[in-house]
């Protein structure tokens, strides 16, 4: 029988890449080959991401080229899988292009569902009208897909990410996550424990745990409850683990002592929290529903720095939310400061439908005014990343080796047997030094010779 090829493009966040990992992973166990192209391929898949306009519009231009292509090639099956699928549902079926919508809680079923679509030609849809329902007891069926199939994608050597939940229950007032994702649904500790023993048997070096608000995690078994910082705690006894990591963290009281003492416990646990304020205007956060203000935001920062005193804190801005003037940007800038972040992660705000922001407030902040303040915001963290950075000269760190540097940075030392290799620290920082491509998936020392807001250059020693 003829093995058919799939070639997956992947849109969007951790969460997608995962995903990502597991249908690969699981399409190969079904009998498929990986294709590099969409050129070698018989199947597509696109992996979609619903946060942002700007992130479906890349979608829908690459499903126009498909539709070219497949004038061409009518064989061709197409497949849209993650948010959008979710979002979209059989709409998307209309496109020209499309033979598969599958949403994120369907992915199991993606093998069979590409089987019919290259048997019959024909349109699939397998899209969940219920997925604001909680999960069902007995229904482990994306557990077991979890566990059967490697979340391992190879991209970076040494690393891999384990979801230990599902979906969101917040409901900030511009975000389409809890409806694409559905509500947070936490994976038994035993479970991610299992995957990260398989891991670690691979040869992962670290695992970055995964969820929408991570923090939140919460598994009730019998008369126990447990919260992140129990997964914290076990997953580096894992033998051959030397790194965890966890993204992303909503600002919350709940649970957060205990994450942070396991983290001041546990050197194995990273120095780095990915913990997104997205504005400094309490008039905003309201708008957003973010249940917090910004002194309360602050006192959780200044907490963390208590407790894990090397601890690096970065940062997500929404600039340009409905109604927020200049005196609302400008308490975003306030707060930027006062955190001092490693980095931060700034996006216009873009209307997703569907959301409350959409229904009930109008996309009134003109596009240059949100650039404007992009680009400020921006500044003031470039230079509070400089600062921060210039600390860390002439200091020994240890870091996790990534492979060969994709960008050429400046570094005349290098030579073909000691290219640039990019590496992270335990608090995230990115290292570019020369050494052997074997140190890919290993730890080493690096001497910090010279810093920029964005990266640490140094050398091995
Ligand atoms: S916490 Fe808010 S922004 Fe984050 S996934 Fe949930 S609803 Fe979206």
């Amino acid at each position: 029988m003829k093995s058919f090829a799939v070639y997956i493009e992947s849109f969007g966040c951790q969460m997608n890449k995962l995903d990502t990992a597991l249908v690969a992973s699981a399409l190969q166990d079904a009998g498929f080959r990986l294709a590099v192209g969409v050129k070698e391929a018989d199947v597509v898949l696109i992996n979609t991401c619903s946060v942002r306009q700007h992130a479906e519009d890349r979608v829908l231009s690459h499903l126009g080229h498909l539709k070219h292509l497949k004038e061409h090639r009518p064989d061709l099956v197409v497949g849209v899988i993650g948010c959008m699928a979710q979002r979209l549902g059989e709409k998307l079926l209309e496109h020209g292009a499309v033979n598969i919508v599958c949403g994120p809680a369907q992915i199991p079923q993606i093998a069979d569902l590409i089987c019919q679509a290259l048997a019959q030609n024909a349109k699939q849809v397998a899209v969940t009208e219920k997925i604001r329902q909680p999960v069902q007891p007995g229904d482990g069926s994306l557990d077991s897909f979890e566990l059967e199939h490697s979340s391992r994608d190879g991209q970076i050597p040494g690393q891999a990410f384990v979801r230990v939940m599902r979906g969101c229950n917040y409901f900030c007032t511009y975000c389409v996550v809890p409806y694409v994702r559905g509500p947070e649904a936490c994976r038994p500790p035993e479970a991610v424990l299992e995957q990260v023993k398989r891991l670690a048997d691979e040869g992962i070096k670290q695992v970055t745990l995964l969820g929408q608000t991570v923090n939140s995690y919460k598994y009730r078994k019998g008369e126990q409850t447990y919260c992140l910082a129990d997964l914290l705690d076990m997953a580096p006894r894992v033998a051959g683990i030397e790194w965890v990591r966890f993204v992303t963290s909503y600002p919350a009281d709940e649970f957060y002592e205990e994450i942070l003492q396991v983290m001041a416990d546990s050197p194995k646990v990273c120095r780095y929290l990915h913990m997104p304020a997205q504005s400094g205007s309490d008039q905003i956060l309201k708008a957003m529903n973010r249940h917090y203000t910004a002194a309360h935001y602050l006192e959780l920062i200044e907490k963390a720095r208590t407790v894990v005193p090397d601890i690096a804190v970065a940062g997500d801005f929404i600039v340009g939310f409905p109604g927020e003037t200049e005196d609302d940007f400008q308490a975003t800038v306030d707060l930027t400061r006062k955190v001092r972040y490693k980095n931060c992660f700034v996006f216009k705000y873009s209307p997703r439908p569907g959301t409350t922001a959409d229904k009930h407030l109008a996309d009134s902040i003109p596009d240059e005014v949100k650039q404007r303040r992009i680009v400020e915001l921006l500044a003031v963290q470039e230079q509070i990343s400089g600062e921060l950075n210039q600390a860390f000269l002439g200091r020994q760190v240890m870091v996790l080796v990534e492979g060969p540097s994709k960008k050429a940075h400046v570094n005349p030392t290098g030579s073909d047997d000691h290219p640039q290799l990019v590496s992270r620290t335990s608090t995230d920082h990115i290292v570019v030094f020369n050494g052997p491509v074997s140190l890919a998936g290993r730890l080493t020392q690096v001497r910090i010779t010279r810093t920029s807001p964005l990266t640490l250059f140094g050398e091995s020693s």
